[in-house]
């Protein structure tokens, strides 16, 4: 009997087959949606082949089919089993991650509303020496029409984003189309206004604010070929542009490109197997290129090009390390600012200019402990300190969101001597004020962003020079160009170094050098003050001497000695449940049974099982084995066959993570 093959959007493990009947049969093609009996329930699927089968008493009938026309094609299809097969995830879930949810959803729709019509007013500049040569190694590539991938090293105000510009203007010429990613902080008014004064109409921006309806008809426009220039975050790696030609990829080392829940994509591995599939280019832009990348480029497998001066051969901005310890023991006590710190914010205030003061922790206090018994105040739900907001007035949970109202007294010995310790983004914020009465003072970090329109509005303020000074988290740190910023103070650079993560080195690095490259864009030379207390680590050295040629040669050498990414891929295995014991009973089985395959294991090596660093959150408890191996499909297929047969109780849950980026 002939049948069709029906991805299923749930955690299955091979298409199912399914009888076509006269009625449902006449429209039905590959990608096409279908209504498809499954378990007890009707569910939508997606068509993905035919097949002829035998044993035809098991098969049900498809239902419905939702299209006329298919609504995949045969790229996307084949990128979103690409994608099951690596993140380890279905099919079906793969493609209802790629699709709006109104796609997903099933509604039959009617045609898209055409969309305003604006036409693009381009600011033209005359590309530097360094730039023309960029793009003179892009177009052909471009032209060639096939498959290569680039590494656009260029430093912070090095004019990467005009190299883009004119990629994608040759892209357009070339009758294809384009793709940009930026991380979702960076998807400002001031960017989206930049790409919509050069490409007018053609442009179709992806945003988190849009509604189900509004991403509905952009999708459709792009599919229709009518948008032929996304911009977006994470997500529009999956926009089904027409005769794709080129995607970027901004800031291509951020963690956000990677997604964290199932599927637990990341957009940059997605981007270069689209490219593959679509022969396409793809340019990876970054003044901190991840150290994956650059293996890649320093190994021949991309191709890397180099921006090595800023824009008008503005220089570098000047950094000064202020040791935290010293400043503590010359002053009898330890401070959040030390007096270098106040000195500069003084002077730029006093010639006008913009100060940036980057603390990555947000709240007021970051720990409250009982001076009696000791104790620190924890949430009910995780092993994690609770941090004070002064704001709302309350104790929170920044994992689970848990909040309580301030007590006077201590949770666990009543005891009325509670202190509060560490610093967030509101305490500097108020300090500030303090020891500068006169200035004007913002803050932008997650709680502030939460309100809508706020972030907008914040960083608006901020560039008309409504306000003097802006307080806050990674978010102040990520790709702006405010040419009057001449200081950036960071009011401790060792908060990420801190996490046990093997990449901590890495993002400390990356961002101590993307918060110092918000200083001197305009024609004041940018001065920043580092405040640690390690001051001769390699991170934050190499950080200020923007040499990321010598951090990358040290950061390599410890993960070719401790064997970990880009020298393998690591496969995390995370099971999680209340009951902590049983949690882990299933670890250890878990283990051992894949150690019980020890002749024909695909894996390097298996570590674990070991607690997670944060061993209770929300509530569960979290144990780990982490999988080293060079091939992951390969390793999939192992793990898929041991996990077949392994049974578990199903309120302990067990998830894959494929190339993490954060092991926490
Ligand atoms: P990056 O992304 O490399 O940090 P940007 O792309 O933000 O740097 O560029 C920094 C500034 O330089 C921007 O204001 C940009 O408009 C300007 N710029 C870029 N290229 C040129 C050029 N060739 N001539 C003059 N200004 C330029
Ligand atoms: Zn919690």
């Amino acid at each position: 009997m002939k049948c069709v093959q029906v991805a299923i959007p749930l955690p299955v493990r091979d298409p199912f087959s399914y009888e076509l009947n006269t009625e449902a049969a006449g429209d039905v093609g590959i990608g096409c949606r279908v209504r498809v009996p499954f378990k007890n329930r009707e569910i939508q699927g997606y068509v993905v082949g035919f097949r002829d089968e035998a044993d035809v008493k098991s098969i049900k009938p498809v239902l419905e089919c939702l299209d006329r026309e298919p609504v995949l094609d045969a790229n996307f299809l084949e990128l979103t089993r690409w994608i099951g097969e690596y993140y380890f995830c279905s099919w079906g879930e793969a493609i209802e991650n790629a699709l709006p949810k109104t796609v997903r959803a099933g509604i039959k729709h009617r045609e898209g509303s055409a969309k305003v019509c604006d036409t693009g007013a381009p600011f033209r500049v005359t590309l530097n020496e360094e730039q023309e040569a960029v793009v003179a190694e892009i177009f052909p590539a471009l032209e060639a029409g096939a498959h290569s991938t680039f590494l656009l090293h260029g430093v912070t105000g090095s004019g990467k984003t005009e190299v883009y510009i004119r990629a994608i203007k040759k892209t357009l010429d070339l009758g294809k189309s384009a793709i940009c990613l930026v991380p979702e902080i960076a998807l400002t008014d001031q960017i989206r206004e930049f790409f919509r004064g050069h490409f007018g109409n053609l442009i179709e921006i992806i945003h988190s604010r849009l509604t189900d309806r509004e991403r509905f008809f952009a999708w459709q426009r792009i599919r229709g070929g009518e948008s032929r220039v996304v911009l977006g975050p994470r997500s529009a790696i999956f926009s089904p542009v027409k005769n794709l030609g080129l995607m970027i990829i901004d800031e291509e080392h951020e963690g956000s490109y990677k997604q964290e829940e199932s599927p637990r994509y990341h957009a940059r591995t997605v981007a270069w197997k689209r490219a593959e599939l679509e022969k396409a280019v793809l340019l990876l832009g970054s003044a901190t290129p991840s150290l994956e990348t650059m293996h890649a480029a320093e190994s021949g497998r991309i191709r890397k090009l180099e921006l090595t001066r800023r824009i008008d051969e503005r220089e570098l901005p000047e950094v000064r390390i202020v040791d935290l310890k010293q400043e503590a023991s010359n002053r009898g006590k330890s401070v959040a600012f030390s007096f270098p710190l106040i000195h500069e914010i003084t002077q730029s205030l006093e010639r006008k200019e913009g100060v940036l003061i980057l603390l990555n922790r947000r709240g007021f206090s970051t720990q409250v402990h009982c001076l009696q018994c000791g104790g620190i105040v924890q949430c009910r739900h995780c092993q994690v300190a609770l941090t004070y907001h002064q704001e709302r007035g309350r104790l929170l949970c920044h994992y689970c969101n848990y909040q309580r109202r301030l007590d006077e007294a201590c949770p666990s010995c009543r005891a009325a001597v509670l202190k509060y310790v560490g610093w967030g983004t509101e305490k500097v914020e108020s300090e500030i004020a303090r020891f500068f009465p006169q200035a004007r003072i913002a803050r932008l970090d997650l709680d502030i962003a939460k309100k809508k329109g706020k972030q907008e509005e914040v960083l608006g303020d901020f560039r008309k020079r409504k306000t003097d000074i802006l307080v806050g988290t990674q978010m102040i740190a990520k790709g702006f160009d405010f040419p009057h910023v001449s200081m950036v103070g960071v009011i401790s650079a060792d908060v990420s170094l801190a996490l046990p993560d093997f990449r901590s080195d890495e993002r400390t690095f990356q961002l101590l050098t993307q918060v110092a490259g918000r200083a001197g864009r305009g024609n004041a030379r940018g001065r920043v003050i580092f405040q640690t207390y390690s001051p001769h680590h390699p991170s934050i050295l190499y950080a200020k001497e923007h040499d990321y040629r010598r951090f990358f040669d040290s950061e390599i050498e410890k993960r070719r000695e401790l064997d970990y990414p880009p020298f393998c891929h690591l496969i995390n295995v995370v099971i999680q449940g209340r009951d902590e014991k049983e949690v882990y009973g299933v670890s250890r089985e878990f283990c051992s049974k894949l150690k019980g395959h020890r002749e024909k294991l695909p894996f390097r090596e298996i570590l674990g099982p070991a607690p997670l660093p944060f061993y209770k959150l929300r509530g569960h408890f979290r144990w780990h084995v982490m999988l080293k191996g060079r091939e992951v499909l390969g390793m999939n297929r192992f793990l898929r066959e041991v996990l077949s047969d392994f049974r578990k109780p199903s309120q302990v849950r067990l998830t894959v993570d494929v190339d993490p980026v954060s092991v926490l």
